[in-house]
């Protein structure tokens, strides 16, 4: 299912268990936020067809935590640079904030674009993301959670619905 959260940014959302997958498209980038996994290959080719957008289109793709219900579709992408904690220090898009939220797991990030919040699994619509899994830093959550907020955001886009 899609559902657009704004002229240009896409909330990609599955019958089959995954993480949402987020589409911001500025001038003739496409950016991905995270990919699901591989139970909902199908129905996100089917919503990026839908969208006009072909997998070799996608240029960038930011990744909130390498778990793997977030990064089963990454192979569907050839032409995409992907980042995560280890080389997002190399994102130039000045539009898109990066917030290190150590918690969930050590390397989870979020991203603000205008006032849109991409908070991966470390905040939800119902609360905060778990904190026992083996890559959790539980210290570190409440830190980030609050974080996040206080950012100037409107709309929460989190990594599940
Ligand atoms: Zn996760």
């Amino acid at each position: 299912m899609i559902n657009k959260l704004s002229d240009n940014v896409f909330q990609l959302y599955f019958k089959e268990f995954g993480s949402c997958v987020y589409i911001i498209k500025i001038g003739k980038d496409n950016i991905l936020i995270d990919t699901s996994s591989k139970a909902t290959r199908q129905e996100l080719l089917d919503e990026l067809k839908q969208l006009k957008i072909e997998p070799k289109d996608i240029h960038i793709i930011l990744l909130t935590h390498r778990h793997w219900d977030h990064i089963e579709n990454l192979e569907l992408f050839p032409n995409a640079k992907i980042y995560d904690e280890k080389n997002i220090n190399e994102l130039v898009l000045i539009m898109i904030r990066v917030i290190k939220v150590p918690g969930h797991t050590k390397d989870s990030l979020a991203f603000l674009y205008k006032d849109i919040l991409f908070s991966g699994d470390t905040l939800f619509h119902s609360g905060i993301g778990r904190t026992d899994l083996p890559e959790s830093i539980p210290g570190k959550m409440q830190d980030s959670v609050n974080k996040l907020k206080h950012l100037d955001y409107q709309v929460l886009a989190p990594g599940h619905i």
